[in-house]
């Protein structure tokens, strides 16, 4: 029986984990630019592309290339359902020894990735990758990304790099780490600053977008902004009940004086005025404390639910066992 067995393939050092959404125009660069990486690296290596719904027909052109290499393989989710877990969903199926979570729009350069594996080498757990600069983003998204950051590391305690996206690469150790975190509402960057391990970084100017659109518009950014600030912090509750009570402080003053002018004072006190001031000023501040709130439990209804975090509709390329135990 030896004989006919298969020589056994050689086990996969890196994997590259890449989300899709709508990124036609992009992937001919892509691939081309993956391939070359994929050369240059030391070990086997394999590229997860992890379609997110996408309603263009990148899936179909993705599945053809992976039946041409068997390095490049597919996950096809069943809908859209955001960045962060289809990066999650990459991880979960990802075998290598180091794992790179990447852009599909070139925006993280290909070759970064062997600055990320010579650190890596040096025995980092988890390499990240820091923009120092930016070429061809709005002023707007600059500004608004760098005070974020800002804001957010003022705001946790779990130390989150600034001006880090979700570039980077993780060993085997602090992916398996990563993997026990099941919570839904993920900010993937923020869940690996919590893992702690070692981590260091490589800084790199990070280029336009090679073709296409963004796929981040802003209601989406905002999104991933406050679930970031959610999932990291309990300052916001902390706020709301500090603003409570130096409300309630002010109000039970203004109270105190109208009471003692309506004791002691002849003048008839029209007030109209100051009464639509205060009773508009409590009920916007109530309505938005019990926003911030509701912010908190929205993210406890989604936990208790427990549904799946994402549902694929097709892996494509993967050995069955892989999947198997992925499943
Ligand atoms: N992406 C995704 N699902 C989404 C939105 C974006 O998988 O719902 C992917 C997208 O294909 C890209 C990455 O996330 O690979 C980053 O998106 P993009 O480059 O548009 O964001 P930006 O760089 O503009 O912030
Ligand atoms: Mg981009």
């Amino acid at each position: 029986m030896t004989d006919s067995k298969k020589p056994e393939a050689a086990p996969i050092r890196y994997s590259l984990v890449i989300p899709i959404y709508n990124e036609t125009a992009v992937l001919p660069i892509l691939l081309q630019r993956i391939g070359a990486l994929l050369d240059g690296l030391d070990g086997p290596a394999e590229v997860i592309f992890v379609d997110d719904g996408s309603r263009d027909a990148g899936a179909v052109y993705l599945a053809e290339m992976a039946k041409q290499d068997s390095r490049l393989k597919l996950i096809r989710f069943s809908r859209n359902f955001g960045h962060q877990i289809a990066i999650t969903a990459g991880m979960d199926a990802a075998a290598g020894e180091a794992v790179i979570v990447m852009d599909a729009d070139l925006q993280d350069p290909p070759e970064v990735v062997f600055e990320l594996v010579s650190k890596w080498k040096e025995g980092y757990d988890i390499v990240y990758a820091r923009r120092v600069r930016r070429e061809g983003e709005t002023v707007f998204k600059k500004a608004t990304a760098a005070f974020y950051y800002r804001l957010l590391s003022r705001m946790t305690d779990v130390s989150i790099p600034r001006d880090v996206g979700d570039f980077r690469l993780v060993s085997r150790k602090a992916l398996d780490a990563f993997r026990m975190m099941p919570e839904r509402d993920r900010f993937v960057r923020g869940m690996f600053g919590w893992l702690g391990f070692s981590q260091t970084e490589v800084t790199y100017t990070r280029p336009p977008r090679a073709a296409g659109e963004t796929k981040y518009p802003f209601w989406k950014m905002l999104r991933l902004a406050v679930h970031g600030i959610v999932s990291f912090s309990e300052k916001p509750l902390r706020f709301a009940l500090w603003t409570g009570l130096a409300v309630s402080g002010i109000s039970a003053l203004t109270g105190l004086y109208a009471v003692l002018g309506w004791m002691f004072s002849d003048e008839v006190v029209t007030g109209w005025t100051s009464t639509v001031v205060i009773v508009s000023f409590l009920s916007g501040m109530n309505l938005l404390m019990t926003g911030v709130v509701g912010l908190y439990v929205g993210g406890i209804h989604a936990e208790v639910k427990r549904r799946p975090l994402y549902i694929v509709d097709e892996y494509i390329g993967f050995e069955d066992a892989r999947i198997a135990g992925n499943v």
